[in-house]
């Protein structure tokens, strides 16, 4: 460029910069209000002084617009949105919503359902008089759109369509709730929305219906904003960390897009997909200042369709190009964020064929005006990031505010003027899902009507259908052909390959009259395939830190058959549609004796619960009566009535059957324990899913802490089972110490004048610094000691270790070089006759994360004794390969042969260990493993496994006698995300056979 057209330039950057417009194209909106409105002049004013830098602000938002009859958001605040010093309840954010509805027709609130709290959420709804008058008619033009087979997949139609309708972009606030920033932003962009007149908020206005559920996680919003007030009134002291956020997870309520098991999930879904929303953007704090979080890195979520993926980068590239150029530093996209799992709430839309996006703006964790000092990694310059954060600067919530609103309110624009092609690649999207069949496939996923284990698989299609997913029954029985699956090439013909060998032939499988059917020609096939399909992450895969879980494969995690069929015959099988499950469950004959056979289905554990009064038994062996099987574990019920037993099994799906004598097997009694359920002050979220699971089976249990516990003067009088879940890889030490308390101050976690809504439904302290302390540890001990069965998980199971209990099992954590990042892996039964592996297979998935590896002795306190070099043969020497060495000069004598034992197995003491040797573990009291990992070869069942051979055929789960009672020590995570049902009953049997868990056992003879 010449040098004289080059100053001209840099003064027209220069003017833009000053009035702080942006280059625009030709028939572009200039970003600027509207000089002919009037302006909130005091408001206006409160905005530029709690902005700390004039470059944290834009044209869009650095001023009000007045009108007479609406409030403004200081009207419920008592200030501006992002002052210093306030956040509000959701109840204030409603309420001003709700004003907002009242004062102009731009504006509808409309109520989409309660938290487990019992608090209302909320969507509110902006766009012209005009587009909210015709809600219903746009709406069924969008739902055509959505669902292209009511127009018979025809492009002219649709196009027709497209012109004719107005996109829906629903932005959702603070599922977060320590991300403190969005509601006041978004109480703020409605009335802008609403109100301003400047061309550009018009388009957005006339082209847009905006849909705002300004607080997702309602439960957490109002604990967080109490814990702000008690921090405002105790300005010098550490305010308490907010240990629960919702009633059961924290951060991880952004982790249950897949398994749904969260009202605010449901909520969120079921509002998206009734407005037919083309867009889900979901609001976060963490990092500086405005990061695109959805474009991120690889690798790709590989089911959504190419076309989302490209909508992400031109959205995210346009909307940090628009924020650049007001000049606002620290916006940027790409970053390290991959997009594999589906379980965040964002993915709704992508796996509903709308547009999934996530911004994290910088916040405080709540409204103080802070000095904020970055890491090196948040304000370098980067080839996405050419404009970063400054690395040291004051920050407000108003900043933060700023930035929210004007990612917004570019996004909403820039969404305005293209909104055909987005309305188009919406239906092309939702097309393609329906065409999934004959493009890429599969063209069904089948879960067969014999499945074992049906209460289980009903659960599954319970997900599947609160996904909005279609599920049919198959009227007859079919027959599939499989794909036949290529051998792989040996890099060096062997020797001895038979050349002449034929290709494998393909195989059928047939699925009885009633199987379900998941079709993929549907608008919603692309969620079903996530969920049911398999994972791959290469450990090659250039990215080395997986942002989250790596595989979820729900028929294996839930342990019923799901095929994957390819063969396009099946879309023609005779199928019917169902909208809800079929009950399966109930008594077959009459008489007083019945049997339900056990196939690991949580729900008998529900049933134990259910019919107190009832006398149940598990049969300790298999046994069969006529031409029918019954497994180990299989319960034999009695002293309940036939109508009794129908009443409570069937909406449990499960199958009872009269028998007419008992079976000759030992059997002993199931009974349903007292269980006393601790968590720490530490962490509740990896708790919480355990929580979850237990309260949707109805099992009572005790819920306390570890400091609680600690006060209890004789536990095994209460209770019969102590249930320490996961704490979240928190060290044994901190669960006794807790925080130090020789400073600082108490952190109570109560309900207080400023703290109302704290406590909730959960649990409360004085101080949340005291951990379970050594009083506790010895009443642990005690319990164990005395009879107790004490049940642990992953760094649980190692706190339980570190105190003394588990004789016999050494903990360590693996290496480096073990990656099993939230994967499934493969484990192997090693003990059926266990009652804690009642009802299952060989073969169990489960839900494994790095560890930690097990391994067991009959040493007390050594490691396992490792047998000599393996060597390859025999040593240098006399003879042949095969023949004896000898010694010259004395008879020969051939070494001992050591016993075999397999690396899961407890090694038999050699005579040298035993003798005089009080540290050897008396056979009755060494651990007894219940399943180990597969071997190597057969660890990766889904996901990322790298370096498994440290765990691999290591002990997944242990019964470990200490004193007269017990330790169950789990390695893999059994009970996580409402994703792994197929592993509860791991817990439960536990639970159940609490007092016979030495059932089945045999010991060594020495
Ligand atoms: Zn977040």
């Amino acid at each position: 460029m010449p040098p004289a057209s080059w100053s001209k330039c840099a003064l027209f950057v220069f003017c833009a910069l000053v009035t702080g417009g942006a280059v625009l194209a030709d028939s572009e909106t200039p970003p600027a209000r509207d000089a002919k409105q009037p302006i909130d002049e005091a408001y206006t004013a409160k905005i530029r002084k709690y902005t700390t830098e004039p470059v944290f602000s834009s044209p869009l938002v650095d001023y009000l617009p007045a009108a007479k009859t609406i409030p403004t958001p200081e009207v419920v605040l008592g200030d501006i949105a992002g002052a210093p010093g306030i956040l509000p309840y959701a109840e204030d954010v409603y309420k001003y919503m709700r004003l907002l509805e009242k004062a102009t027709p731009r504006v509808k609130v409309f109520s989409i359902g309660t938290t487990e709290e019992g608090r209302e959420m909320i969507a509110v709804a902006i766009s012209s008089e005009a587009n909210l008058k015709n809600l219903e008619q746009n709406r069924q033009r969008l739902a055509k759109l959505a669902d292209p087979r009511t127009i018979k997949l025809d492009d002219a139609e649709a196009d027709k369509l497209v012109s004719e309708s107005v996109p829906v972009y629903y932005i959702t606030g603070t599922i977060h709730s320590p991300e403190t920033g969005a509601p006041t932003a978004l109480m703020e962009l409605a009335y802008r929305l609403a109100v301003d007149e400047s061309p550009y908020i018009r388009d957005i206005r006339d082209g847009v219906i905006t849909l705002i559920t300004p607080v997702v996680e309602v439960d957490g919003r109002d604990r967080m904003v109490d814990l702000y007030k008690w921090h405002l009134a105790h300005p010098k002291d550490f305010y308490p960390p907010l240990i629960y956020w919702g009633k059961y997870v924290a951060h991880d309520n952004n982790r249950d897009a897949m398994a749904m098991t969260l009202k605010l999930t449901q909520n969120v879904l079921n509002t998206y997909l009734d407005w037919d929303a083309q867009v889900l953007h979901d609001l976060h704090e963490s990092v500086p200042y405005l990061y695109d979080n959805t474009v991120g890195d690889g690798p790709y979520n590989a089911w959504v369709d190419p076309i989302l993926v490209d909508e992400w980068q031109v959205i995210g590239a346009r909307n940090v190009a628009d924020m650049t150029k007001f000049g606002m530093p620290g916006v940027f996209t790409h970053g390290d964020f991959d997009t594999w799992s589906p379980g965040y709430l964002m993915f709704l839309a992508a796996m509903h064929n709308g547009i999934s996006r996530l911004y994290e703006t910088f916040g405080n964790g709540g409204a103080d005006t802070r000095e904020r000092t970055l890491e090196p990694d948040d304000y370098s310059r980067t080839w996405y990031r050419p404009n970063p954060p400054f690395p040291k600067t004051r920050w407000s919530q108003r900043n933060n505010n700023n930035y929210e609103e004007t990612g917004l309110l570019t996004s909403l624009h820039y969404f305005s003027e293209n909104k055909r092609l987005f309305l188009k690649n919406f239906y092309l999207k939702s097309k393609r899902s329906i065409q999934k069949p004959s493009a890429e496939g599969p063209a069904a996923y089948v879960l067969p009507a014999n499945e074992p284990r049906a209460s289980v698989q009903a659960d599954l299609l319970r997900i599947l259908l609160r996904q909005h997913v279609e599920i049919s029954r198959a009227s007859t029985a079919f027959q599939v052909s499989l794909p036949v699956k290529k051998e792989k090439k040996p890099a060096k013909p062997a020797d001895s390959e038979d050349k002449s060998k034929t290709p494998p032939a393909p195989t059928t499988r047939d699925f009885p009259s009633g199987s379900y059917v998941i079709r993929m020609d549907q608008p919603y096939s692309r969620v079903a395939d996530a969920l049911l399909d398999y994972q791959y992450w290469s450990p090659k895969d250039p990215q080395t830190t997986p942002y989250d879980d790596t595989a979820w494969t729900f028929g294996e995690l839930f342990g019923v058959q799901v095929t994957r069929v390819t063969d396009p015959k099946i879309l023609s099988v005779p199928m019917e549609r169902i909208t809800e499950l079929r009950a399966i469950g109930g008594v077959e004959g009459q008489g007083t004796l019945f049997a339900i056979d056990n196939h690991a289905e949580p729900s008998l554990a529900t049933l134990r619960y259910h019919l107190k009064g009832a006398t149940m038994d598990a049969a300790e062996e298999p046994f069969q009566v006529g031409d029918r099987k019954f497994s180990r574990g299989t319960f034999l019920i009695r002293g309940v009535s036939r109508s009794d037993l129908d009443a409570a099994t069937k909406p449990l799906n499960l199958h009872a059957v009269v028998l007419t004598s008992a079976p000759s097997v030992k059997t002993h009694p199931v009974r349903a324990p007292r269980i006393a359920y601790v968590h720490t002050w530490i962490s509740t979220q990896a708790e919480g899913w355990w929580r979850l699971a237990l309260d949707n089976l109805q099992i009572p249990y005790e819920y306390m802490s570890t400091q609680a516990i600690a006060k209890i003067p004789d536990l095994n009088a209460k209770y019969d089972v102590i249930l320490f879940p996961p704490v979240g890889w928190n060290s044994p030490s901190t669960v006794i110490e807790g925080l130090p308390t020789s400073w600082g101050n108490p952190l109570p976690w109560l309900d207080t004048p400023e703290t109302p809504n704290l406590v909730g439904k959960t649990d409360s302290t004085p101080d949340m610094r005291l951990g379970l302390g050594w009083d506790g540890v010895a009443k642990l001990q005690n319990f164990v000691g005395k009879g107790g069965v004490l049940l642990t998980a992953t760094d649980t199971s190692q706190f339980a270790l570190s105190i003394g209990l588990g004789n016999g099992v050494s903990s360590a954590s693996p290496s480096e070089k073990m990656k099993i990042v939230g994967a499934v892996v493969g484990t192997r039964l090693v003990d059926p006759a266990s009652p804690i592996a009642y009802g299952y297979e060989e073969k169990i998935s489960a839900y494994c994360d790095d560890g930690p590896v097990f391994s067991v002795n009959s040493l007390l306190g050594s490691r396992r004794r490792r047998l000599g070099p393996e060597t390859d043969g025999r040593p240098t020497g006399r003879g042949t390969k095969d023949d004896p060495d000898f010694v010259v000069g004395r008879p020969a004598s051939e070494a001992p042969d050591e016993p075999e034992r397999e690396q899961w197995e407890v090694p038999i003491p050699t005579d040298e260990q035993l003798h005089n040797n009080p540290r050897i573990i008396p056979p009755a009291s060494r651990p007894r493993v219940i399943l180990r990992y597969a071997d190597s070869k057969d660890l990766l069942v889904s996901g990322l496994v790298q370096g498994g051979d440290e765990i691999a055929q290591h002990p997944a789960v242990l019964d470990v006698p200490s004193g007269s009672g017990h330790v169950v020590l789990f390695s893999i995570n059994p009970v996580y995300r409402g994703e792994t049902e197929g592993t509860y009953s791991l817990v439960l049997n536990a639970l159940l056979n609490f007092d016979s868990l030495n059932a089945g056992r045999t010991n060594a003879e020495k």
